[in-house]
């Protein structure tokens, strides 16, 4: 039996609710990619309407945490 790592971090979009699981690796990317400025979380558009998505929970590679109850 082989030990998966496959973290992901629960994203939702604050207009319709959409849901999805992101690999934690592709948002530690978009996380460095952003310079720095870390009062707002890496965020990805929705699918469905465009809007933003924030993460459910995500502790930053700075060690910041972000909880979407946060932001709504
Ligand atoms: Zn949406």
């Amino acid at each position: 039996m082989q030990k998966t790592n496959k973290k992901t971090v629960r994203f939702f979009c604050l207009s319709c609710h959409e849901k999805e699981e992101i690999p934690t690796q592709i948002v530690r990317e978009m996380d460095l990619m952003d310079g720095g400025d870390s009062i707002i979380p890496p965020r990805f558009s929705c699918e469905q309407c465009g809007g933003e998505m924030y993460p459910e929970y995500y502790k930053g590679v700075h060690g910041q945490e972000y909880r979407i109850k946060d932001y709504l």
